[in-house]
């Protein structure tokens, strides 16, 4: 038998498929998270940087000792970094000052350079991506451009669409994701439709984002209200969401989302981000919408760990209305 071994960068992927089993029992469904915060750099991110990486060494556009460019919100400059790290690349990464400390200080552990910037949006020339693609072209480096880059949306259909299929057998009946750059949504939605047009693709938007309005009525409306969640939030229709399938989108407010976290970690032992707990309240809306006997998968984004100061601080959540204590019940209007 021969021994085959790899460094960290062959370790992204293959995530176990988890049965969230109290949201399993109170529906009659398989609720099943896949478990992207086991991916080495911690988040579902490290799928796409390893794809954006490995096409661009392919295509010749990275050669050893080059320096990788991003805008992000956090964990795809975190996956870039330590997948960088393994293949010997450099990092700068372009973040919005109001993401969470932990993931700018973790950038900088890692050994990113880091320049946070105001938080502006897509249309003005200072929002983060125009500085990332503008200091790469300036410097000649390389501009890994997560959301239009379709290596992103690639790697979800290489990777999570079969790993979710064979993992659950061929049953599963939806697939249920938020939207940031679209690439988990878009690669893994397109593989399972190969596999079952029957599939139902379900997307999960906080408030404030435009997927809701453009996969329900196919406009780009955001004018009502606002979320808190990182890492999501889509306010136009980047390269990797073109031309998919979505039979519904729901919107799903903070608090629902932050009450999900909340029972993850004291009934499942699962400590997790709000992108996570709007992910799951959307696969428990489908679920009470479908009935029981589904098989039901969504994605467990990221760790808790990293909105210490935030999700896990009351003093936090109270400045921002949002009550870690509500039962689970009066979220999802079951009494
Ligand atoms: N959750 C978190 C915490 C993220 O950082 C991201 C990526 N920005 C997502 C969800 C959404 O993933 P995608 O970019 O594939 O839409």
């Amino acid at each position: 038998m021969e021994a085959r071994y790899s460094g960290i960068d062959g370790y992204v992927g293959n995530t176990p498929l988890i049965r969230l089993r109290r949201l399993s029992e109170l529906t009659g469904c398989e609720i099943l998270g896949k478990a992207e915060f086991m991916n080495p750099g911690g988040s579902v991110k490290d799928r796409a940087a390893y794809g954006i990486i490995t096409d661009a060494e392919k295509a010749g556009r990275l050669t050893p000792g080059a320096t990788i460019v991003e805008g992000t919100a956090g964990n795809t400059g975190i996956g870039l970094t330590v997948i960088g790290r393994a293949r010997g690349y450099r990092t700068l990464i372009v973040i919005p000052n109001n993401q969470s400390p932990e993931k700018m200080h973790l950038l900088r552990t890692l050994g990113a350079e880091v320049k946070a910037v105001p938080e502006k949006p897509y249309k003005d020339p200072e929002n983060y991506n125009h500085i990332a693609r503008r200091l790469a072209e300036e410097r000649d480096w390389f501009w890994a451009n997560q959301f239009d880059n379709t290596a992103n949306r690639d790697a979800h259909y290489r990777g999570t669409g079969p790993e979710i299929w064979k993992e659950t057998g061929g049953v599963i009946t939806a697939f249920v994701a938020a939207v940031g750059t679209g690439g988990t949504l878009a690669g893994v939605s397109t593989y399972l439709k190969e596999q079952n047009p029957n599939i139902q693709i379900i997307c999960a938007d906080p408030y404030g984002a435009a997927m809701w309005s453009w996969f329900t009525n196919g406009n780009l409306e955001t004018n009502d209200g606002d979320s808190i969640a990182e890492g999501i939030g889509q306010g136009r229709v980047t390269k990797n969401v073109e031309n998919i399938k979505v039979d519904r989108a729901y919107r799903i407010p903070d608090q629902t989302g932050l009450t999900i976290v909340y029972q993850l970690l004291r009934q499942e032992g699962l400590f997790l981000g709000l992108s996570t707990g709007i992910n799951v309240a959307g696969a428990v809306r489908f679920a009470m919408e479908s009935g029981p006997g589904q098989t039901i998968v969504t994605v467990l984004c990221d760790s808790g760990q990293k909105y210490q100061s935030t999700l896990f601080n009351r003093d936090w959540l109270a400045s921002n209305h949002l009550d870690p204590d509500l039962p689970l019940e009066s979220v999802l209007g079951l009494v």
